[in-house]
């Protein structure tokens, strides 16, 4: 550090109380917070992120890339889903809270990073009734620890004068052999989560996996138009693939079922009931008849669940999403409202903003976007 900054920044290796307000609030701290919050703090503002995943199975898509290498991550020539998580930490940790001096004026600045399921955001009062200078307050209510049957929910509040929404979605998973009773997903379908994001186990993205299956059987594992369009982004690493509806009628569109037929890609409608694999390795599949069917690579598409329920209607909010319920942002990454009009001090990133690839590297620029635009909004003139 050059003597000059050192004057203006205390020790940084000294913890610091955080503010009791933040400059801005990010939620979930996969690629799209985490370069949000890099991006503000590099402005000189002090930024909290709130990530789930230290206190529930909510990790992020890119967390559930168990043992296949990302190939396409800015920088990194590959690497898992857990050790990219590890090194957003570690990015984020470079710009640890502290205070800093300009002019004379002493402020927080850099990242704060706390665990918690954010369970509410509400519109927040301006501390002793002022207005927030160049900004508009967040109340973010989260649950800070683990979850333990029979223990009532540690609530913890905080507030930010603007917030960026970088919390994904979920990908929506078929009932094969779900543990019946089960209230959470990553019980009910712990089997199914065995084998996601593994070599030879379920895929959910054929530009992500389709490379590891070149000239291979694809099972195809969806209904409808998500079948369609695993299929057809299939082409780009081989012919082969059979698509299963599981029970459902294949729901498309004549001219569609033709082009599968001339492409030789068969559809099976029977419903799955059971796995067929070694280790965390999947195999197969069996039918309700009996039948097992092997295959090389498994990709399933049954949708997505935007993480957004902390927005709750009767809260007032009523952001503009699409017809999957992602959220729809202006060139700034302002989550925009039914009126087509940014929603004050609210930005979204990553996979949860509507119309964009959900890849890592675009995850990275949307964020970097909306911590940008949220750190320009404090700007006092
Ligand atoms: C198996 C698999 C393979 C993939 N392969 C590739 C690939 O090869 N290349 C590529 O570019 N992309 C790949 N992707 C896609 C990539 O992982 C996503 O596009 C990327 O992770 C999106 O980043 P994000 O930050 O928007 O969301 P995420 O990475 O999903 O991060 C969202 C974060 O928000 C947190 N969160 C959610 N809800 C809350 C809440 N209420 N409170 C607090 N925190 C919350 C979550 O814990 C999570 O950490 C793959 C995805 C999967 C599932």
């Amino acid at each position: 550090m050059s003597e000059t900054r050192a004057a203006h920044v205390h020790d940084s290796s000294v913890p610091v109380e955080p503010p009791d307000v933040f400059d801005v609030a990010v939620i979930g701290s996969g690629p799209a917070g985490a370069q949000a919050a890099v991006s503000a703090a590099h402005q000189m503002r002090s930024v909290l992120v709130v990530e789930a995943g230290g206190v529930s199975q909510r990790k992020g898509r890119a967390f559930w890339n168990k043992s296949v290498d990302f190939l396409d991550v800015p920088v990194f020539p590959g690497i898992t889903g857990p050790k990219l998580s590890q090194a957003l930490v570690a990015w984020m940790g470079a710009q640890p809270g502290h205070v800093v001096t300009i002019s004379g004026v002493s402020r927080h600045s850099g990242i704060w990073r706390r665990a918690g399921m954010v369970l509410r955001v509400t519109r927040g009062e301006a501390p002793d009734g002022a207005t927030a200078p160049a900004g508009y307050l967040f109340e973010i209510e989260a649950s800070t620890k683990a979850l333990k049957p029979g223990v009532p929910l540690t609530v913890e509040r905080f507030r930010a004068r603007s917030l960026v929404i970088a919390s994904g979605f979920e990908d929506v998973w078929p009932d094969i052999e779900v543990t019946e009773g089960a209230d959470r997903l990553y019980q009910s379908h712990r089997v199914m989560f065995r084998y996601a994001g593994n070599r030879k186990g379920w895929h959910v993205c054929i530009r992500c996996d389709g490379h590891l299956h070149v000239d291979e059987h694809l099972a195809i594992v969806a209904s409808g138009d998500f079948g369609w369009h695993v299929a057809r982004g299939a082409q780009d690493f081989t012919a082969k693939a059979t698509i299963f509806t599981n029970g459902e009628p294949p729901a498309l569109s004549e001219a569609r079922l033709a082009v599968l037929k001339e492409r030789g890609i068969a559809i099976e409608t029977e419903p799955i009931v059971a796995h067929i694999g070694r280790g965390n390795d999947l195999l197969g599949l069996r039918l309700a008849s009996g039948r097992e069917v092997m295959a090389d690579g498994f990709f399933v598409d049954y949708g997505l669940k935007a993480n957004r329920e902390y927005l709750r209607p009767e809260d007032g909010w009523d952001p503009k999403v699409d017809d999957e319920g992602l959220l729809v942002v202006d060139d700034d990454g302002a989550v925009l409202g039914q009126d087509d009009e940014p929603i004050p001090g609210l930005f979204a990133a990553g996979d949860i903003v509507s119309g964009e690839y959900n890849l890592i590297a675009t995850a990275f620029g949307l964020g970097q976007n909306a911590g940008l635009a949220a750190a320009d909004m404090m700007r006092a003139w």
